[in-house]
């Protein structure tokens, strides 16, 4: 399909691919075997300039959007899952800074991040705050000398590798949710301490862990956005990135696609290669169709959020349900078509359907999201919504 991509985004892919091919792919297992944070191969995708992708040029970015986050993290979730969670997880951690920044706030981080010297994380989640995420009970009180933050953020990406953190806290805890506020803590900030990594059924590769605040004093100027926005903000954050996590499950798709076509090809079972059996073709045609609809949804949310519309829930929401069951759907039927083969590590399926789970739970689960899209539908009475 022709994705009519301008010559700055094939660009990018390219580069993407090549990375995902001659550094990804080699070390992948290893880095699924081991749970190593990928370091070496973040230090490549920061030499060719893939931090910058997203970032605004003023801020040493190439100013691109959506769409070009989403190619990048489709290519790397191609070879690895574990290595894209962690490249567009440091997206949604300064996103809230590039939407809601001062000028101050921008040039003091962003450079940094685009050039890729220091990762982000994005926190919202609690014990008590999962699908429930307005139940947050972080505090952050204001104190002279700026806040002071208390409490725990569980299951969070990039957590003890990245250097800067987007946390929302109450500033306000009389107002629950709407006393939310979004604040930056750097790694080294005093009273600020991490939890142990998570042992995870896959993506492997990144990291997850539990942030503990106790008693952990921030400047004022850390605050980003307005004080009791920081919600809103981050519902308003998650529209614009939920696309990305298409992305990387297009990315799933197609890489299990293509294990399951070559592994098909070569496999001989009654004198023939299996490909050459119409079952394992409608099965193989299934995983060709729903990969291109999932790629095609992905595409055109992220346009959607790159026009600057402001209702842009509904079609992001849809974009990451639907690739995330067809990356479950087609890693499943991968490991299928690879028989006994495929549930051995020694081929890769194996580790794209461990992978392949996440991307139904995390950034709000699909049953969560699927609220969402029902949300509009009943708003609009039905009705079409495209333009
Ligand atoms: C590997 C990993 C990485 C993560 N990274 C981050 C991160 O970087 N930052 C961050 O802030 N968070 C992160 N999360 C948290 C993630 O977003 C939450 O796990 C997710 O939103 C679900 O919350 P929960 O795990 O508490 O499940 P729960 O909310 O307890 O849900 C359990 C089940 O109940 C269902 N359910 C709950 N409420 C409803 C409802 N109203 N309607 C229908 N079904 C419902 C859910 O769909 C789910 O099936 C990560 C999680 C994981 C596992």
């Amino acid at each position: 399909m022709n994705y009519f991509l301008t010559e700055q985004q094939k660009s990018i892919r390219e580069i993407a691919r090549r990375i995902a091919e001659e550094k990804i792919m080699p070390v992948r297992a290893h880095l699924d075997e081991t749970g190593e944070f990928p370091w070496d191969i973040l230090k490549e995708l920061a030499a060719a300039d893939m931090f910058r992708v997203f970032i605004p040029v003023e801020f040493g970015g190439l100013g691109g959007g959506c769409l070009d986050l989403c190619l990048v993290a489709e290519e790397l979730a191609r070879a690895c899952c574990g290595v894209a969670t962690s490249y567009i997880v440091n997206a949604l951690g300064c996103m809230t800074l590039i939407e809601y920044g001062n000028d101050d706030q921008k040039r003091n981080y962003l450079p940094d991040i685009a050039s890729g010297q220091r990762l982000t994380a994005f926190a919202i989640t609690e014990p008590t705050a999962g699908s429930d995420s307005a139940n947050i009970q972080t505090t952050a009180e204001k104190v002279d000398g700026g806040y002071l933050l208390n409490g725990t953020k569980r299951f969070i990406t990039n957590g003890g590798e990245a250097e800067i953190y987007t946390i929302i806290a109450l500033t306000d805890q009389s107002k629950g949710a709407r006393g939310a506020s979004a604040i930056l803590v750097e790694k080294d900030t005093p009273g600020f301490t991490f939890g142990k990594k998570e042992m995870k059924m896959g993506i492997r590769a990144s990291a997850t862990r539990e942030l503990v605040f106790h008693n952990c004093l921030v400047p004022e100027g850390n605050l980003v956005g307005k004080p009791g926005h920081g919600f809103i903000q981050a519902m308003r954050l998650f529209d614009k990135s939920r696309p990305g996590i298409g992305a990387v499950a297009v990315g799933l798709c197609q890489g299990a696609m293509e294990a399951a076509v070559e592994y098909a090809g070569q496999r001989i079972q009654f004198d023939q290669p299996i490909i050459a059996l119409p079952v394992v073709q409608q099965m193989l045609a299934d995983m060709a169709i729903q990969t291109e609809a999932a790629r095609a949804l992905v595409h055109a949310a992220a346009k959607y959020v790159d026009s600057g519309a402001r209702d842009a829930s509904e079609f992001s929401a849809a974009a990451k349900v639907f690739a995330s069951d067809a990356a479950m759907k087609i890693t499943v039927d991968a490991v299928q078509v690879c028989g006994g083969s495929g549930y051995m590590h020694d081929y890769p399926v194996e580790k794209m359907m461990r992978d392949a789970k996440i991307l139904q739970i995390y950034e709000g689960t699909n049953q969560i999201l699927r609220g969402v899209v029902a949300t509009g539908l009943r708003k609009r009475k039905g009705k079409v919504a495209c333009t």
